[in-house]
C-alpha cells in the first residue's frame, strides 16, 4: 500500500519518460525508476538546442506514466517500498504548468491512497546528500494545502488561479516565462 509520495527533479533541462527510461536502463535497471514524469516545455534535446533560435518549446505540464503504481519504484534509497516517485523535468527552474499538474496529481493520489499532504516528501528529506527536487518542500506542502482547500470551494478553476498562488508561496519564481529566461538561468547552475 502506498504511504508516501516522493518528489524528484530530473536534473536535466529536457527529457521525457522514454529518455529517463533509457538513462535508468543504462544503469542496469529493468525500467524507469519513477512512477510519473511531469514534462517541461523541452521534450527532447533538439527542443532545448532550438530555444536560442526563438523556439519556445512544446506544451509543459504533461504528466507521463513510468512504472505502474503497483510496481515498486527505484528512486529513493531504502524507501522504495510503499512509495511513489514523481519526477519533474528540470534542474532548479520549472514551468508553472508543471506545478499545476503536480498539485492536481498529488491531490488525486492522496485521495486514492488516503494520504495527507504531510505524506508528500522531497527526495532530500530522505537523503541529506541530496537537494532534489530543488525546491522547498515546506513551501510546496503549504501551497498544496491552500490549493486543495481553494479547489474545494471552487475559487480555483483555471491554471491562472493557481499560478498566482504558486507565486506567493515561493520566495522566488520557480519557473521561466520565456526561452530567454531559460537561457539566462542555465548560467545560474552551469
Ligand atoms: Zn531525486
Amino acid at each position: 500500500m502506498i504511504k508516501k509520495l516522493i518528489l524528484h527533479c530530473s536534473a536535466s533541462n529536457w527529457g521525457d519518460v522514454e529518455e529517463i527510461r533509457k538513462w535508468h536502463k543504462a544503469r542496469g535497471w529493468r525500467d524507469i525508476g519513477y512512477h510519473y514524469v511531469i514534462q517541461n516545455r523541452y521534450h527532447t534535446y533538439a527542443d532545448w538546442r532550438l530555444r536560442n533560435e526563438k523556439w519556445e518549446g512544446g506544451l509543459a505540464g504533461i504528466v507521463q506514466t513510468g512504472r505502474a503504481e503497483n510496481v515498486q519504484g527505484a528512486h529513493v534509497k531504502n524507501h522504495n517500498e510503499n512509495t511513489l516517485g514523481i519526477c519533474l523535468i528540470g534542474y532548479k527552474y520549472f514551468d508553472k504548468e508543471q506545478f499545476y499538474s503536480l498539485i492536481i496529481l498529488c491531490a488525486d493520489l492522496c485521495k486514492k491512497y488516503g494520504l495527507r499532504i504531510s505524506d508528500i516528501k522531497g527526495h532530500y528529506e530522505y537523503d541529506k546528500n541530496k537537494t532534489c527536487p530543488n525546491f522547498n518542500m515546506d513551501s510546496f506542502r503549504n501551497l498544496m494545502k491552500i490549493s486543495v482547500s481553494e479547489m474545494q470551494t471552487k475559487s480555483i478553476t483555471t491554471p491562472d488561479d493557481i499560478y498566482d498562488l504558486i507565486a506567493g508561496y515561493f520566495q522566488y519564481k520557480l519557473w521561466s516565462e520565456t526561452y530567454q529566461e531559460y537561457a539566462e538561468k542555465e548560467n545560474d547552475y552551469a
